[in-house]
C-alpha cells in the first residue's frame, strides 16, 4: 500500500484516494514532430525496478494533479510535488540520491 501526500492540499492518505496517472515528465510531441518521436511519445514509457516518477491525481480530496516520486521495488515514497514543473525539485532528488547512491536522474524532456 502506498502512502502519498497531496502537495496541494497536505493530505496524507492511503494511495485509494488517489489514481495514478502514468509517467511523469513525458516529452509532449505535437504535429511538427517526426513519427519515431511521435511514436515514443503515444507507446513506449519507463519501467523500471526502481526510483520512478508518476503523475497522480488527488480524487476523493482537492481533484488535483501532482507528482511523486517513489521506488516501484520496495514501495517507498520519497516525495510528492507539483504537476506545474518539467524536472523534480532539486532537495528531492538529494533525497533519493541520498537513499539510492549511484541513481541519476535522467531528463527526459
Ligand atoms: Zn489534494
Amino acid at each position: 500500500m502506498l502512502i502519498l501526500t497531496c502537495p496541494y492540499c497536505g493530505v496524507t492518505s492511503e494511495e485509494t484516494e488517489f489514481h495514478g496517472g502514468g509517467e511523469a515528465h513525458l516529452k509532449r510531441e505535437g504535429p511538427g514532430s517526426d513519427d519515431q518521436a511521435f511514436e515514443g511519445y503515444l507507446f513506449h514509457r519507463e519501467n523500471p525496478y526502481g526510483v520512478h516518477f508518476e503523475r497522480w491525481r488527488h480524487v476523493y480530496g482537492c481533484g488535483k494533479w501532482f507528482h511523486a516520486a517513489r521506488d516501484t521495488q520496495t514501495l517507498e515514497v520519497f516525495g510528492t510535488y507539483s504537476a506545474q514543473v518539467t524536472t523534480p525539485p532539486e532537495d528531492l532528488l538529494a533525497v533519493i540520491r541520498d537513499k539510492r547512491p549511484g541513481w541519476q536522474w535522467r531528463d527526459l524532456a
